[in-house]
């Protein structure tokens, strides 16, 4: 085994595959990326949430990544994420994976022991007062209640983390796989300031995370374009990337840490802004993706017109008629508009133009639909229910599905980011 530890580079790219089938269209986007000269680093993730519903198993991500490496010749690193575990989720995944998303989001609030809230702000004087760090005009001003109330909120989770790294660390080895902290499954999102705190906590707990994933300002839905304001935005960005760079310096944080973007698909309205804070800072990115190829599959299928087509009808029809219980779980990262989702009679009559126009995210398509995207997306447990039935089909559309797969990842997500 190696002793070289485990470094993620600077342009890194989440993947979901949720059928473990488009594995190979997912790295052929990083390899046409690495051909128009970036190296975008791929991360397959699934989370226990997802392995939960289609009845699948961590291996099977494995299997799929390490076959699709080898077709096409893939010889950079590559990794494997155990996306949102915790104590309790970890070991299903443990012997896999190579990058662990510590989810302690629902630790959050929960009340911090108030000696070792003040431990740690007696040991962090620095962060009290009137803060400047470089690349940020405007100083953060802070009092000791400040600081006391940010540690207050996110020390136990930071302590929860320390728990999760440790018992990985107790199987894995040191170096051996790369951390990441996400905070982003909950109500609200963290401004820089706390972001400063939260490292210099992380830190503290001795979590050489290299990725941290906060809730930022606005609306991640899932597989629909940002929500929210755009300057705002983009200045909380920067200042995350200055707060993190800073963190990195004073605390002894690994060097490459950046930012994780978590459903960091189909965000277009903000890629120019992460663009341009990149470039201004130097700075790299995890951008998480999942759901968005699994849409695309159903784009294939729908393209593919035949049987491929009366599948993706079928998948919608079930959706509708079961969209509560699907919708649930996404309750928080969804907003759909019951009334601007056509009834099954009508999809069943669309043609492939029709079905795909509403689905592929493409703004500028009066066809596209936003609310049937959103369904299809938290839709896919109807595509497990049919097992053999949906995985057949995918083979046969194998060409339409990969192109679009392939397409989507490379134009609408590596394209305005990294190209
Ligand atoms: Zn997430």
């Amino acid at each position: 085994m190696s002793t070289q530890p485990l470094v993620i580079g600077k342009f890194s790219l989440g993947m979901g595959d949720r059928f473990a089938h488009e594995a190979e269209a997912q790295l052929a986007a990083c390899l046409a990326a690495r051909k128009l000269g970036v190296e975008i680093v791929p991360v397959w993730n699934k989370s226990n949430r997802e392995h939960n519903i289609i009845g699948s198993e961590p291996t099977s991500t494995r299997a799929a990544a390490d076959a699709a490496v080898k077709a096409l010749g893939w010889t950079a690193p590559y990794f494997l994420d155990a996306d949102h575990i915790g104590l309790k989720t970890v070991d299903r995944f443990v012997g896999v994976s190579d990058f662990f998303t510590i989810d302690v989001a629902d630790f959050i609030a929960q009340p911090a022991d108030p000696a070792a809230v003040k431990a740690f702000v007696d040991r962090h004087p620095e962060l009290v007062g009137t803060l400047t760090l470089a690349g940020i005009d405007r100083p953060f001003t802070t009092t000791r209640a400040d600081v006391e109330r940010t540690a207050a909120k996110f020390l136990l989770a930071v302590q929860e983390a320390g728990k999760v790294y440790r018992h990985i660390v107790s199987v894995k080895g040191v170096g051996r796989f790369v951390p990441e902290i996400s905070m982003d499954e909950t109500d609200s999102p963290q401004t820089p300031p706390e972001l400063l705190v939260i490292l210099a906590a992380i830190a503290d707990e001795g979590v050489p995370i290299q990725t941290i994933a906060p809730k930022f300002t606005g609306r991640f839905n899932k597989g629909v374009d940002y929500v929210g304001d755009l300057a705002q935005f983009e200045r909380e960005f920067n200042d995350d990337l200055c707060v993190i760079a800073h963190a990195v310096k004073r605390y002894g944080l690994p060097a490459n840490l950046k930012l994780s973007v978590h459903s960091g698909s189909d965000k277009f309205s903000i890629y120019p802004a992460i663009r341009r804070a990149l470039a201004k800072h130097g700075a790299g990115v995890h951008v998480k993706t999942a759901g968005t190829t699994w849409l695309e599959e159903v784009i294939g299928l729908a393209e593919a017109g035949g049987a491929g087509l009366a599948l993706a009808k079928e998948i919608y029809a079930e959706a509708l008629a079961h969209m509560d219980e699907l919708c649930q779980p996404y309750a928080t990262v969804i907003d759909i508009d019951r009334s601007k989702l056509p009834a099954a009679a009508v999809v069943n009559a669309w043609t492939s133009e029709q079905f795909v126009g509403a689905l592929r995210h493409d703004q500028q398509n009066p066809l596209y639909n936003a609310h049937i995207r959103q369904l299809i997306h938290v839709g896919f447990k109807v595509a497990a229910k049919m097992g053999p039935r949906y995985l057949e089909q995918l083979k046969t559309c194998r060409e339409s599905c990969a192109r679009n797969v392939t397409g989507n990842l490379l134009e609408r997500h590596i394209r305005p980011l990294f190209l």
